[in-house]
């Protein structure tokens, strides 16, 4: 069976007066069904705007979809009407984000929203529709859902309303599920309820998760495979306990080793030094070049290939692996 989403050489662009910005540049990345991939990078390393992509929300102008396709339960999205889009976000496609920036709407009750965001896709009697707003908050681990449904926003705690925003993500069952830095905001120990609780929706609905974060640890927590991001392109690809066990690129390799170590109690073992480069402001040669301690000369002149090991599961994109890993095929499509 075809994967869930299928994104094969996107490139999404944005047009300033400095010249074009290329956010995305060339990622092939795909999820199966029921499987939960993490795409992990530092912020600016072009996550976000891959969600956008995929949502049909790059605004337009600056933003600009230029190659690639979006294959999503095998039809492109990239050529579906603005009318299809509708039906798709919210409904075969649901998003959450970051707890402040999520869109509870403070004046509605919680009930309220949650039926709202059935009635958009599913014409139903009143009493279905609270039937199946109760159900997802007892889903979602909150308590007393009856009175909850009367509950305004600002009367529950952090970690309620992402328990809130994820049931109203998923009451219409939708195929994927796209968390951009769902716990982010949130304290540790909520963070582990709230990845748990993603995992058992994972498992109980079957739905295929893309989960955006720059934390690593939390990608441990739950996913199944990872694909790392830096300054627009995919560098490092593979199930979750290579990429923790043999991980062979030297950002990746920097990411792991910021990640704290629990039993010596430094927040901080090692962080990579730099920061990411602006989109675009680098010409050529690798874009982690500035930044790693192995670059060699031709680092700074060609951008490295992608080189896979275990049969194409695991896919890097560094100049060290050219002798020892196969060429890896890359999608190249441009969008007319
Ligand atoms: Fe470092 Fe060169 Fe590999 Fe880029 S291609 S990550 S600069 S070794
Ligand atoms: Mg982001």
């Amino acid at each position: 069976s075809h994967p869930v989403l299928d994104i094969k050489g996107l490139r999404t662009s944005f047009y300033t007066d400095d010249g074009e910005i290329p956010a995305v540049d060339h990622i092939d990345v795909h999820i199966h069904k029921g499987e939960i991939l993490g795409i992990v990078g530092e912020s600016g390393c072009g996550k976000s705007v891959t969600s956008l992509s995929i949502m049909g929300l790059i605004p337009s102008p600056p933003g600009r979809i230029i190659g690639g396709n979006i294959l999503f339960n095998g039809e492109n999205l990239l050529d579906a009407s603005e009318k299809r889009m509708r039906s798709i976000r919210g409904n075969e496609i649901a998003m959450i984000f970051q707890e402040p920036m999520t869109s509870l709407n403070p004046l509605f009750k919680i009930g309220n929203q949650l039926i709202e965001a059935l009635r958009t896709h599913r014409k139903w009697s009143q009493a279905k529709y609270k039937e199946r707003a109760i159900e997802m908050l007892n889903l979602v681990g909150l308590p007393r859902a009856e009175d909850l449904l009367n509950a305004y926003p600002h009367q529950l705690s952090g970690g309620m309303r992402q328990r809130v925003m994820i049931a109203m993500a998923m009451i219409c069952d939708p195929k994927l599920l796209i968390a951009d830095e769902p716990t982010t905001a949130l304290d540790v120990t909520i963070q582990k309820q709230i990845l748990r609780l993603m995992k058992k929706l994972n498992k109980t609905m079957n739905t295929s998760i893309m989960l955006i974060t720059h934390d690593l640890g939390v990608v441990a927590e739950v996913c199944d495979r990872i694909a790392v991001m830096y300054a627009g392109k995919i560098v490092e690809q593979s199930d979750v306990k290579t990429i923790f066990s043999d991980p062979k690129h030297p950002y990746t390799k920097g990411l792991l080793a910021s990640v704290p170590d629990i039993r010596s109690k430094t927040s901080r073992l090692f962080s990579i030094p730099g920061n990411v480069p602006k989109p675009g402001s680098i010409k050529k040669g690798c874009r982690f070049a500035e930044r790693c301690q192995y670059a060699m000369d031709h680092c700074f002149e060609k951008d490295p290939d992608l080189y896979s090991f275990n049969d194409g599961e695991h896919q890097v994109r560094c100049f060290l692996y050219e002798k020892e890993g196969e060429s890896a095929h890359e999608s190249t499509i441009t969008t007319s």
